[in-house]
């Protein structure tokens, strides 16, 4: 059975206490909860992945992920933090390639390919995002787009390296925008992924790997989005900022 993650991106919000405090509010939310093969994961900004992680009596089914991290060992990248340093404060969890980081941050499928074998060589568990923008969709070129982003980015992985590997599908236009892909148009998208990481890498590892979806999941359109057999869950943006949302987008994955 593939595991199921609800996956909440901070992106650049809250200080260091609102971060902690909402870490907090989810634990609290979820003590009655049973959560039998759902990873929960929270990514707050660098500065308080540490803080956040190492608050006492959090409960401990919440695992904290990096937003971003440099492909080098280390070096003279002023601003940037190694995947070393993200790994010294306890976290291996790396959120990589999602589409802010690539239009803002001008990071290409090949950049990418490099962050995801820094990241494995240190033993990370990686999410990797990736997706069409509008005029691809818009064009039919969607299947074309993912595909090749696939392929330029994780084709060069071993079968080995999947089990650190979950893939998040964010169609670009549905994220932030309240526009969200319908749950077929998930389903036909995630089925197409997995169809394609067999025909590299064989059966067993595209049954096996997780697949999220992202864009406005909340929690009036996640069960039935979750609900589509080949989605393993959601990567949240907005509504991962507020616990009562993000418990029941939890919930809702159950
Ligand atoms: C995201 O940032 O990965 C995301 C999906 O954002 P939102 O849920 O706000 O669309």
């Amino acid at each position: 059975m593939r595991t199921k993650i609800v996956a909440g991106n901070w992106k650049m919000n809250l200080d260091v206490a609102a971060s902690k405090k909402l870490a907090m509010d989810i634990s609290d939310d979820i003590q009655n909860l049973k959560t039998n093969n759902t990873r929960i994961i929270i990514a707050p900004t660098a500065i308080n992945l540490y803080p956040v992680f190492h608050q006492p009596n959090m409960d401990s089914r919440i695992e904290i992920a990096a937003q971003n991290m440099h492909q080098a060992k280390n070096g003279a990248f002023t601003g940037e933090i190694s995947a070393e340093m993200i790994c010294s404060v306890g976290i291996t969890n790396i959120i990589l390639g999602h589409s802010e980081r690539r239009t803002y941050f001008n990071e290409t499928d090949a950049g990418l390919a490099e962050k995801v074998t820094t990241a494995l060589e240190n033993n990370m568990n990686v999410i990797f995002c990736f997706g069409e923008v509008l005029a691809d969709r818009k064009n039919e070129k969607h299947f074309k787009v993912v595909e090749s982003q696939l392929e330029n980015a994780l084709f060069h992985l071993k079968d080995n390296d999947w089990k650190h590997l979950v893939l998040a599908y964010e169609p670009v236009w549905a994220i932030g925008t309240g526009e969200t892909a319908t749950p077929e148009q998930a389903q036909e998208m995630h089925a197409f992924i997995r169809k394609v990481i067999a025909k590299k890498f064989g059966e067993n590892v595209a049954q096996q790997v997780s697949i999220l979806y992202g864009g406005s999941v909340n929690p009036g359109n996640a069960k039935e989005i979750f609900a589509k057999p080949d989605v393993d869950g959601g990567l949240i943006g907005g509504a991962a900022l507020d616990s009562v949302n993000f418990v029941a987008l939890i919930k809702a994955i159950q």
